[in-house]
Protein backbone atom coordinates (compact mmCIF):
# COMPACT_ATOMS: atom_id res chain seq x y z
CA UNK A 1 0.00 0.00 0.00
CA UNK A 2 1.08 3.39 -0.57
CA UNK A 3 0.05 6.39 1.35
CA UNK A 4 -0.32 9.98 -0.17
CA UNK A 5 -0.49 12.95 2.10
CA UNK A 6 -3.19 15.20 1.05
CA UNK A 7 -5.22 18.65 2.09
CA UNK A 8 -7.07 21.38 0.80
CA UNK A 9 -4.07 22.85 -0.71
CA UNK A 10 -4.28 23.34 -5.14
CA UNK A 11 -1.87 20.46 -6.49
CA UNK A 12 -2.06 18.48 -3.05
CA UNK A 13 -4.52 15.62 -4.55
CA UNK A 14 -1.92 15.18 -7.88
CA UNK A 15 0.40 13.48 -5.91
CA UNK A 16 -2.26 10.64 -5.73
CA UNK A 17 -1.88 10.23 -9.39
CA UNK A 18 1.95 10.09 -9.32
CA UNK A 19 1.56 7.11 -6.60
CA UNK A 20 -0.25 5.35 -8.50
CA UNK A 21 2.01 5.15 -11.13
CA UNK A 22 4.52 3.76 -8.35
CA UNK A 23 2.07 1.12 -6.98
CA UNK A 24 -1.28 0.46 -5.60
CA UNK A 25 -3.62 0.18 -3.78
CA UNK A 26 -3.29 4.10 -3.05
CA UNK A 27 -4.47 5.39 0.11
CA UNK A 28 -4.65 8.94 1.39
CA UNK A 29 -3.36 10.31 4.48
CA UNK A 30 -4.55 13.82 6.08
CA UNK A 31 -4.48 15.57 9.29
CA UNK A 32 -7.93 17.54 10.57
CA UNK A 33 -11.15 17.09 12.32
CA UNK A 34 -14.07 14.68 10.76
CA UNK A 35 -15.63 17.64 9.53
CA UNK A 36 -12.27 18.39 7.26
CA UNK A 37 -11.98 14.43 6.57
CA UNK A 38 -15.78 14.33 5.47
CA UNK A 39 -14.63 17.11 2.68
CA UNK A 40 -11.32 15.29 1.55
CA UNK A 41 -13.46 12.16 1.19
CA UNK A 42 -16.04 13.57 -1.44
CA UNK A 43 -13.10 14.55 -3.45
CA UNK A 44 -10.99 11.75 -2.81
CA UNK A 45 -13.87 9.66 -4.16
CA UNK A 46 -13.52 11.58 -7.69
CA UNK A 47 -9.42 10.42 -7.56
CA UNK A 48 -10.25 6.84 -6.80
CA UNK A 49 -9.17 6.78 -3.62
CA UNK A 50 -11.36 4.48 -1.15
CA UNK A 51 -9.48 4.73 2.26
CA UNK A 52 -8.52 8.00 4.03
CA UNK A 53 -6.46 7.71 6.90
CA UNK A 54 -7.67 10.96 9.13
CA UNK A 55 -4.90 12.12 11.72
CA UNK A 56 -6.98 13.86 14.67
CA UNK A 57 -5.29 15.19 17.65
CA UNK A 58 -6.14 18.34 19.87
CA UNK A 59 -2.58 19.47 19.89
CA UNK A 60 -2.96 19.36 15.93
CA UNK A 61 -5.48 22.10 15.66
CA UNK A 62 -3.42 24.08 13.35
CA UNK A 63 -0.01 23.40 11.97
CA UNK A 64 2.58 21.97 14.33
CA UNK A 65 5.62 20.25 12.24
CA UNK A 66 6.69 18.46 14.90
CA UNK A 67 3.56 17.22 15.77
CA UNK A 68 2.48 16.39 12.36
CA UNK A 69 5.97 14.62 11.73
CA UNK A 70 5.47 12.02 15.21
CA UNK A 71 1.82 11.71 14.37
CA UNK A 72 2.83 10.38 10.58
CA UNK A 73 5.58 8.55 12.02
CA UNK A 74 2.95 6.75 14.48
CA UNK A 75 0.66 5.96 11.66
CA UNK A 76 3.62 4.45 9.65
CA UNK A 77 4.13 2.17 12.19
CA UNK A 78 0.97 1.07 12.27
CA UNK A 79 0.35 0.80 8.78
CA UNK A 80 3.27 -0.49 7.32
CA UNK A 81 2.84 0.75 3.72
CA UNK A 82 5.56 0.68 1.24
CA UNK A 83 6.20 4.31 0.61
CA UNK A 84 4.52 7.42 1.51
CA UNK A 85 4.49 10.11 -0.90
CA UNK A 86 4.00 14.10 -0.42
CA UNK A 87 4.28 17.42 -2.09
CA UNK A 88 7.47 19.10 -2.08
CA UNK A 89 6.38 22.24 -0.75
CA UNK A 90 7.58 24.11 2.55
CA UNK A 91 5.22 22.57 4.59
CA UNK A 92 5.33 18.77 2.96
CA UNK A 93 9.25 18.65 3.36
CA UNK A 94 8.89 19.47 6.55
CA UNK A 95 6.40 17.35 7.83
CA UNK A 96 8.20 14.42 5.84
CA UNK A 97 11.24 15.30 7.15
CA UNK A 98 10.10 15.02 10.86
CA UNK A 99 8.30 12.06 10.09
CA UNK A 100 11.36 10.37 8.96
CA UNK A 101 13.83 11.24 11.29
CA UNK A 102 11.32 10.00 13.88
CA UNK A 103 10.59 6.97 12.29
CA UNK A 104 14.13 6.18 10.96
CA UNK A 105 13.69 6.10 7.60
CA UNK A 106 14.54 7.39 4.75
CA UNK A 107 13.04 10.34 2.69
CA UNK A 108 14.45 11.55 -0.94
CA UNK A 109 13.18 14.83 -1.57
CA UNK A 110 12.43 17.11 -4.61
CA UNK A 111 11.65 14.10 -6.82
CA UNK A 112 10.28 14.72 -10.45
CA UNK A 113 10.07 10.80 -11.23
CA UNK A 114 9.56 7.73 -10.04
CA UNK A 115 9.51 4.19 -10.86
CA UNK A 116 8.01 1.52 -8.24
CA UNK A 117 9.67 -1.99 -7.51
CA UNK A 118 12.51 -2.97 -5.60
CA UNK A 119 14.83 -0.80 -5.19
CA UNK A 120 12.50 2.27 -6.29
CA UNK A 121 14.49 4.61 -8.92
CA UNK A 122 13.92 8.13 -8.82
CA UNK A 123 15.27 11.13 -10.36
CA UNK A 124 15.29 14.07 -8.30
CA UNK A 125 15.86 17.96 -8.32
CA UNK A 126 19.15 18.84 -6.33
CA UNK A 127 21.31 22.55 -5.71
CA UNK A 128 18.51 24.32 -5.57
CA UNK A 129 17.55 23.15 -9.31
CA UNK A 130 21.31 23.33 -10.39
CA UNK A 131 21.55 19.39 -11.03
CA UNK A 132 18.99 16.31 -11.33
CA UNK A 133 19.88 13.83 -10.08
CA UNK A 134 19.48 9.94 -10.73
CA UNK A 135 18.72 7.92 -7.58
CA UNK A 136 17.56 4.52 -5.59
CA UNK A 137 15.61 4.36 -2.88
CA UNK A 138 15.64 1.19 -0.15
CA UNK A 139 13.74 0.66 2.74
CA UNK A 140 10.60 -0.51 4.52
CA UNK A 141 9.03 2.24 3.77
CA UNK A 142 9.75 4.79 1.30
CA UNK A 143 9.28 8.65 1.64
CA UNK A 144 9.18 10.55 -0.57
CA UNK A 145 8.34 14.41 -1.67
CA UNK A 146 7.38 15.33 -5.16
CA UNK A 147 8.84 18.52 -6.46
CA UNK A 148 5.78 21.37 -6.63
CA UNK A 149 4.55 21.02 -10.02
CA UNK A 150 6.14 17.58 -10.94
CA UNK A 151 2.87 15.59 -10.40
CA UNK A 152 0.62 17.41 -12.49
CA UNK A 153 2.52 16.98 -15.33
CA UNK A 154 3.10 13.54 -15.08
CA UNK A 155 1.69 11.37 -17.13
CA UNK A 156 -1.17 9.46 -14.93
CA UNK A 157 -3.87 7.07 -16.95
CA UNK A 158 -7.16 7.81 -16.61
CA UNK A 159 -8.63 7.43 -12.72
CA UNK A 160 -11.72 5.67 -12.26
CA UNK A 161 -13.93 7.41 -9.12
CA UNK A 162 -14.87 4.82 -6.91
CA UNK A 163 -18.41 4.71 -4.65
CA UNK A 164 -17.01 5.55 -1.42
CA UNK A 165 -14.26 7.04 0.74
CA UNK A 166 -13.72 5.33 4.01
CA UNK A 167 -12.41 7.37 6.43
CA UNK A 168 -10.72 5.41 9.33
CA UNK A 169 -9.58 7.88 12.21
CA UNK A 170 -6.24 7.85 13.78
CA UNK A 171 -5.24 9.51 16.81
CA UNK A 172 -1.52 9.39 18.06
CA UNK A 173 -0.17 9.75 21.57
CA UNK A 174 1.34 13.21 21.37
CA UNK A 175 3.37 14.58 23.78
CA UNK A 176 2.27 18.39 24.74
CA UNK A 177 5.96 19.80 24.43
CA UNK A 178 5.51 18.26 20.65
CA UNK A 179 3.58 21.68 19.99
CA UNK A 180 6.41 23.77 21.20
CA UNK A 181 6.39 24.66 17.33
CA UNK A 182 3.65 25.74 15.54
CA UNK A 183 1.27 28.41 14.14
CA UNK A 184 0.56 30.94 16.39
CA UNK A 185 -0.96 33.76 14.55
CA UNK A 186 -1.11 34.84 11.31
CA UNK A 187 -0.73 38.21 9.21
CA UNK A 188 -1.75 39.35 5.90
CA UNK A 189 0.81 40.43 4.09
CA UNK A 190 0.98 44.24 3.04
CA UNK A 191 0.01 45.59 -0.07
CA UNK A 192 3.61 46.77 -1.35
CA UNK A 193 4.56 44.57 -4.54
CA UNK A 194 5.26 41.27 -3.64
CA UNK A 195 8.97 39.66 -3.94
CA UNK A 196 7.93 36.66 -5.64
CA UNK A 197 6.30 38.79 -8.75
CA UNK A 198 8.19 42.32 -8.52
CA UNK A 199 9.97 43.37 -11.99
CA UNK A 200 12.61 44.81 -9.47
CA UNK A 201 14.25 43.30 -6.57
CA UNK A 202 16.38 45.22 -4.58
CA UNK A 203 18.72 43.20 -2.11
CA UNK A 204 20.65 43.57 0.85
CA UNK A 205 23.11 41.13 2.46
CA UNK A 206 25.94 41.14 5.05
CA UNK A 207 27.33 44.18 3.50
CA UNK A 208 23.94 46.14 4.97
CA UNK A 209 25.46 45.86 8.29
CA UNK A 210 22.12 46.36 10.47
CA UNK A 211 18.47 46.41 10.48
CA UNK A 212 18.68 50.07 9.69
CA UNK A 213 20.92 50.09 7.18
CA UNK A 214 17.61 48.71 4.80
CA UNK A 215 16.38 51.66 5.06
CA UNK A 216 18.27 53.34 1.50
CA UNK A 217 17.64 49.93 -0.27
CA UNK A 218 13.95 50.11 0.41
CA UNK A 219 13.91 53.85 -0.40
CA UNK A 220 15.60 52.84 -3.78
CA UNK A 221 13.02 49.82 -4.43
CA UNK A 222 9.83 52.13 -3.54
CA UNK A 223 11.36 54.81 -6.34
CA UNK A 224 12.15 51.49 -8.86
CA UNK A 225 8.64 49.88 -8.00
CA UNK A 226 10.53 47.48 -6.64
CA UNK A 227 10.69 45.09 -3.81
CA UNK A 228 13.42 44.48 -0.93
CA UNK A 229 14.92 41.00 -0.58
CA UNK A 230 18.21 40.05 1.37
CA UNK A 231 20.15 37.27 1.84
CA UNK A 232 20.18 34.53 4.68
CA UNK A 233 22.92 36.28 6.77
CA UNK A 234 20.19 39.33 7.13
CA UNK A 235 17.51 36.91 8.09
CA UNK A 236 19.65 34.94 10.21
CA UNK A 237 20.43 38.14 11.97
CA UNK A 238 17.18 39.36 12.29
CA UNK A 239 17.50 42.29 10.08
CA UNK A 240 15.06 41.13 7.62
CA UNK A 241 12.24 38.15 7.99
CA UNK A 242 12.44 35.13 6.39
CA UNK A 243 9.68 35.95 3.95
CA UNK A 244 12.12 38.33 2.33
CA UNK A 245 14.96 35.61 1.95
CA UNK A 246 16.20 35.00 -1.87
CA UNK A 247 17.88 31.37 -2.67
CA UNK A 248 17.65 27.94 -2.07
CA UNK A 249 15.99 27.91 0.85
CA UNK A 250 14.05 31.18 0.37
CA UNK A 251 12.05 32.59 -2.64
CA UNK A 252 12.98 31.70 -5.82
CA UNK A 253 12.56 34.97 -7.84
CA UNK A 254 12.93 36.00 -11.80
CA UNK A 255 12.96 40.12 -12.24
CA UNK A 256 14.02 41.87 -14.96
CA UNK A 257 16.28 43.76 -12.78
CA UNK A 258 18.17 42.37 -9.67
CA UNK A 259 20.48 44.82 -7.19
CA UNK A 260 22.74 42.69 -5.10
CA UNK A 261 24.04 44.98 -2.36
CA UNK A 262 27.03 43.80 -0.05
CA UNK A 263 25.86 39.95 -1.34
CA UNK A 264 29.13 37.97 -2.14
CA UNK A 265 27.05 35.47 -4.34
CA UNK A 266 26.96 32.05 -2.76
CA UNK A 267 25.73 29.15 -4.62
CA UNK A 268 22.41 29.01 -2.17
CA UNK A 269 21.75 32.59 -3.05
CA UNK A 270 22.85 31.99 -6.34
CA UNK A 271 19.84 29.51 -7.34
CA UNK A 272 16.94 32.19 -5.86
CA UNK A 273 18.26 34.90 -8.16
CA UNK A 274 20.08 33.20 -11.24
CA UNK A 275 16.75 33.86 -13.41
CA UNK A 276 16.79 38.03 -13.31
CA UNK A 277 17.09 39.41 -16.46
CA UNK A 278 19.69 41.39 -15.51
CA UNK A 279 22.04 41.71 -12.19
CA UNK A 280 23.33 44.49 -10.70
CA UNK A 281 26.29 43.63 -8.00
CA UNK A 282 27.28 46.53 -5.69
CA UNK A 283 30.00 44.86 -3.54
CA UNK A 284 33.56 45.99 -1.96
CA UNK A 285 35.11 43.32 -3.75
CA UNK A 286 35.64 43.01 -7.55
CA UNK A 287 36.68 39.03 -6.81
CA UNK A 288 32.80 38.18 -5.20
CA UNK A 289 31.17 35.40 -7.31
CA UNK A 290 28.31 38.12 -7.45
CA UNK A 291 30.12 40.63 -8.90
CA UNK A 292 31.99 38.14 -11.32
CA UNK A 293 28.55 36.75 -12.66
CA UNK A 294 26.55 40.10 -12.30
CA UNK A 295 25.34 41.93 -15.99
CA UNK A 296 26.41 45.46 -14.72
CA UNK A 297 28.90 45.83 -11.12
CA UNK A 298 29.61 48.94 -9.03
CA UNK A 299 32.69 48.55 -6.67
CA UNK A 300 31.93 50.18 -3.79
CA UNK A 301 30.50 50.51 -0.21
CA UNK A 302 26.75 49.56 -0.02
CA UNK A 303 26.75 53.30 2.54
CA UNK A 304 28.33 55.51 -0.73
CA UNK A 305 26.50 53.65 -3.50
CA UNK A 306 22.97 53.32 -2.84
CA UNK A 307 22.32 56.89 -1.20
CA UNK A 308 24.01 58.28 -4.54
CA UNK A 309 21.85 56.70 -6.53
CA UNK A 310 18.45 57.65 -4.68
CA UNK A 311 20.02 61.30 -5.02
CA UNK A 312 20.72 61.06 -8.77
CA UNK A 313 16.98 58.99 -9.56
CA UNK A 314 15.17 61.60 -7.34
CA UNK A 315 17.42 64.68 -8.96
CA UNK A 316 16.60 63.36 -12.30
CA UNK A 317 12.75 62.62 -11.55
CA UNK A 318 12.43 66.66 -10.33
CA UNK A 319 10.14 68.03 -7.38
CA UNK A 320 7.65 65.33 -7.40
CA UNK A 321 9.99 62.43 -5.99
C1 LIG B 1 21.49 24.50 3.32
C2 LIG B 1 21.79 25.95 3.12
C3 LIG B 1 20.81 26.75 2.59
C4 LIG B 1 21.06 28.10 2.38
N1 LIG B 1 20.08 28.89 1.83
C5 LIG B 1 20.34 30.18 1.57
C6 LIG B 1 19.37 31.01 0.94
O1 LIG B 1 18.25 30.61 0.67
N2 LIG B 1 19.71 32.30 0.69
C7 LIG B 1 20.93 32.82 1.01
O2 LIG B 1 21.16 34.00 0.77
N3 LIG B 1 21.86 32.06 1.61
C8 LIG B 1 21.59 30.76 1.90
N4 LIG B 1 22.54 30.02 2.54
C9 LIG B 1 23.74 30.71 3.06
C10 LIG B 1 24.79 30.95 1.99
O3 LIG B 1 25.64 29.83 1.89
C11 LIG B 1 25.66 32.18 2.35
O4 LIG B 1 26.21 31.99 3.64
C12 LIG B 1 24.90 33.48 2.34
O5 LIG B 1 24.17 33.63 1.14
C13 LIG B 1 25.89 34.63 2.46
O6 LIG B 1 25.20 35.83 2.63
P1 LIG B 1 25.88 37.21 2.22
O7 LIG B 1 26.24 37.16 0.78
O8 LIG B 1 24.98 38.28 2.70
O9 LIG B 1 27.16 37.23 3.17
P2 LIG B 1 28.70 37.01 2.82
O10 LIG B 1 28.93 35.75 2.09
O11 LIG B 1 29.44 37.24 4.10
O12 LIG B 1 29.02 38.19 1.80
C14 LIG B 1 28.98 39.53 2.13
C15 LIG B 1 29.41 40.31 0.90
O13 LIG B 1 29.26 41.68 1.15
C16 LIG B 1 30.39 42.36 0.67
N5 LIG B 1 30.50 43.58 1.50
C17 LIG B 1 30.85 43.66 2.81
N6 LIG B 1 30.74 44.92 3.25
C18 LIG B 1 30.32 45.65 2.18
C19 LIG B 1 29.96 47.01 1.99
N7 LIG B 1 30.04 47.89 3.00
N8 LIG B 1 29.56 47.41 0.77
C20 LIG B 1 29.47 46.53 -0.27
N9 LIG B 1 29.77 45.23 -0.14
C21 LIG B 1 30.16 44.80 1.06
C22 LIG B 1 31.54 41.41 0.82
O14 LIG B 1 32.59 41.72 -0.10
C23 LIG B 1 30.86 40.08 0.49
O15 LIG B 1 30.94 39.81 -0.91
C24 LIG B 1 22.32 28.67 2.75
C25 LIG B 1 23.30 27.84 3.27
C26 LIG B 1 23.05 26.51 3.47
C27 LIG B 1 24.13 25.63 4.03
Amino acid sequence: MLLTVVDEQPGSLDTLGMARTIGTPVAAVAFGTAADGAKLADELVKHGVGTLHLISHELLTDYAPEAFGEALAQLIARLRPEGVIATGDDRGAEVMAQAAARARLPLATQCVSVTGGDPWQLTRIRGGGMLLEDAELTAATKLITVAPGAAGAAEISEVRAVDECVVEAFTPELAPELARTRVVARTTRGDGVSLATAEVVVSGGRGVGSAAGYAVLEELAGLLGGAVGCSRVATNNGWRPHSDQVGLTGTKISPKLYIACGISGATQHWVGCMDAAAILAVNTDPEAPMVTRATYAVIGDVHDVLPAVVAEIRARAGPRR
